[in-house]
């Protein structure tokens, strides 16, 4: 176990070289002890219906806070006072100089002109790179360590009503990473709080899910201040790892999240489950497939020597219903399905060191032949609603109109 107990002194000694103390948000969350209110479910698969929205216990100032889907420099935070201190804190002089990228008419990345042989700035989106090439940058994560694991991510939850879902997980005593992207917790807090109380770990899946490599330092940073801001005012953690939307960061990117504390967590296997029915030449039986292939990967040697990370989604019933479909046959062929905290022995993913992630070695030895162990139970009670999982968008990336009722339920909401 030596390289893992390596990895950790690694991950500490980097974590105290952080810029910004971002331990002092506000948060009336105990995250030891909280109740999360009923809400309300549906059994709908309709977009149009499937989402009920309720009314939280949180209230929003929305003087505190970027416009929700908006890059998070919106609403004047980035001349805040609040903003510009944790900003001036950086010594910007020592970021790599990586460009600002830039998009293509259709919205895609525009990759002309850079190296990609030699690939100076680590740019994932150009050459899948994981390990940075600039100092001072926390190295990225990107597949379990441990053999014939499958490390599960979900992201960009959470979401309305979700808890049939969750229910499933906790029933399987299995916990996940989730990426909750920030504009999300501010809507529907509930959902960070299940997962919170359900022992899954929480990371941060940026603000506005904009392609983070095409902001500049001032949006990156605000992208990744406010969505750990959010996440620590509704559940009382401050989480320690983001991933970026699309897997888009380079060292730039990388750097700045260093400064506060934050390391990415990537993936090596992507199921695509987001993009059935919605991307050219990907339908569920494609996704299928994916899951499908993976899951043999488990049992034909591909993992015997180390484990993967795989790349799913909370956004809908239908990406959650792909996992539940396959996931009795994932526990058949991988000898552990673990969130990626525990199988990296990432005993303390949060600032806040109230909750305690077990090792890799106790979680499985606490319940042998299962998933994942126990050790994590934050000590919350709660009240979740019983009923079916709800979808209350048909995914992030149909544009308009799904930012359109976005806003009109924001207007109610905050
Ligand atoms: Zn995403």
């Amino acid at each position: 176990m030596w390289k893992y107990q390596a990895l950790i002194v690694s991950l500490a000694s980097t974590a105290a070289l952080a810029a910004v103390d971002i331990s002092k948000f506000p948060s009336k969350t105990d995250p030891t002890h909280f109740t999360i209110p009923s809400i309300p479910q549906t059994t709908s698969h309709d977009v149009a219906t499937e989402c009920q929205y309720y009314q939280s216990n949180f209230t929003v100032d929305k003087t505190q806070w970027p416009t929700v889907w908006d890059i998070a420099t919106s609403n004047n935070m980035n001349t805040s006072a609040e903003f510009m201190s944790v900003y001036n804190a950086i010594d910007w002089t020592k970021a790599p100089t990586a460009p600002v990228r830039k998009l293509t008419a259709a919205g895609g990345l525009n990759l002309t002109g850079y190296d990609t042989v030699n690939d100076p700035d680590c740019w994932w989106s150009a050459s899948q790179c994981v390990k940075p090439k600039a100092s001072g940058v926390n190295p990225d994560i990107y597949a379990c360590p441990e053999p014939e694991t499958w490390g599960l991510t979900f992201d960009d939850g959470p979401n309305c009503s979700h808890n049939a879902f969750y229910d499933y997980l906790e029933t399987n005593k299995q916990r996940a990473s989730m990426f909750y992207i920030g504009s999300n917790v501010l809507n529907w807090p509930y959902g960070a709080l299940r997962g919170l109380k359900d022992g899954h770990h929480l990371c941060g899946h940026t603000w506005s899910h904009r392609m983070m490599t095409t902001l500049s330092n001032q949006e990156v940073l605000a992208e990744l201040y406010y969505t750990a801001k959010a996440i620590k005012y509704v559940t009382g953690v401050t989480p320690l790892h983001w991933r970026p939307a699309l897997g888009d960061l380079d060292d730039r990117v990388r750097w700045i999240a260093s400064q506060l504390n934050m390391t990415a967590i990537l993936w090596n296997l992507d199921t695509d489950d987001w993009a059935a029915g919605s991307t050219p030449g990907i339908t569920a039986d494609t996704v299928n497939q994916r899951y499908k292939d993976f899951i043999q990967m488990g049992s034909n040697g591909t993992y015997k020597d180390s484990g993967n990370i795989v790349l799913s989604h909370e956004i809908n019933n239908m990406t959650m219903d792909f996992f539940v479909n396959h996931y009795p046959d994932i526990k058949k062929n991988y000898k552990h399905v673990t969130d990626v905290a525990t199988c990296m022995n990432i005993a303390h993913p949060y600032l806040e060191k109230v909750i305690t992630f077990p090792s890799f070695d106790a979680s499985v030895n606490s319940n042998a032949g299962t998933a994942t162990g126990s050790g994590v139970i934050p000590g919350a009670s709660s009240a979740p609603s019983s009923g079916n999982s709800v979808t209350p968008y048909t995914n992030f990336y149909n544009g308009p109109l799904f930012i359109a009722a976005l806003f009109g339920l924001l207007l109610v909401a905050v």
